[in-house]
């Protein structure tokens, strides 16, 4: 056990290390981030939302389309449970790493916002989020607490200028994903000299092939995950553990090395305002 935990130790201290000498540090995030905070992982079979339906059926486009009363009754304890959720301590690191100059975005396949909820500016949310709905008619587009109340009654929300279906912005099957998020996402990810991975097992597409992008143009890979992933032998640093554990303790060795002026030269200088640095493209 004593020799698991230094090993565990040692592995921190490495990605720590890599965090410090890079320059353009990206993070991406899965489910796994935000189960702590009490959000299910939805796309784990025989686990919480999956249980009783099959979800391409439900929610995806064609489902919600002809059937979006079962895509609601399905989505909406999600919802209830999004919105009582906290960021836990994996999402305040990140949001740190960013404050620090070292992140420049985080890559997210999750659609709760907690990591604009922790701070975090520069997200993007490749499976898009709850925060605005769109109607599948006419294209108008809503802030979804407009629609809350009618969801939580169990009614289908309608377009209030043609009564066509309302849609969150969330990403169903069968649908395309949000392309600038995507493309940015994917350059975001050849671009980096370093990506740290955390909570996802890498096996949903296209997450899974954003951390082989930054491998492919030279890049290192850092993963802290409970169970194994789909890249766990490209990683440069494998972490096994618990995130809300491991990520506070990988943020405190970088400040350590900040402290003992470790800093990759062209981060150094930030004050905190370091998510618009020289790299900002937006
Ligand atoms: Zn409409």
């Amino acid at each position: 056990m004593r020799w698991r935990k230094s090993r565990q130790e040692e592995a921190i201290r490495k990605a720590a290390d890599l965090l410090l000498a890079s320059e353009r540090a990206v993070a991406l995030t899965g489910a796994g981030i935000s189960t702590p905070s009490g959000i299910p992982d939805f796309r784990t079979p025989g686990k919480g939302l999956w249980e009783f339906v099959d979800p391409a059926e439900v929610a995806s486009i064609w489902g919600y389309k002809t059937q979006p009363e079962r895509f609601y009754a399905w989505i909406r304890p999600l919802l209830e449970k999004m919105e009582k959720a906290q960021p836990n301590a994996a999402h305040h690191a990140l949001a740190e790493l960013e404050a620090l100059g070292i992140l420049k975005w985080i890559i997210t396949q999750n659609i709760d916002s907690l990591h604009q909820a922790a701070g975090s500016r520069r997200v993007l949310e490749i499976h898009g989020h709850t925060r605005t709905a769109t109607c599948l008619s006419c294209g108008y587009q809503a802030g979804t607490e407009d629609f809350w109340e009618e969801v939580k009654e169990g009614r289908v929300p309608r377009c209030p200028r043609c009564g066509g279906l309302m849609k969150p912005d969330v990403v169903l099957f069968g649908e395309l994903l949000p392309p600038k998020a995507l493309i940015r996402a994917q350059e975001a990810s050849l671009a980096a000299d370093v990506m740290l991975v955390v909570g996802s097992s890498l096996e949903v597409m296209p997450a899974a092939d954003l951390p082989r992008l930054t491998r492919r143009s030279g890049g290192k890979l850092i993963i802290v995950n409970l169970g194994p992933t789909s890249a766990d032998h490209l990683a440069d640093v494998l972490i096994r553990g618990d995130v809300v554990d491991i990520l506070p303790r990988l943020v405190q060795r970088v400040r350590e090395g900040i402290e003992d002026g470790r800093l990759a030269r062209s981060v150094r200088g930030g004050d905190g305002e370091g998510s618009d640095g020289p790299s900002g493209r937006d």
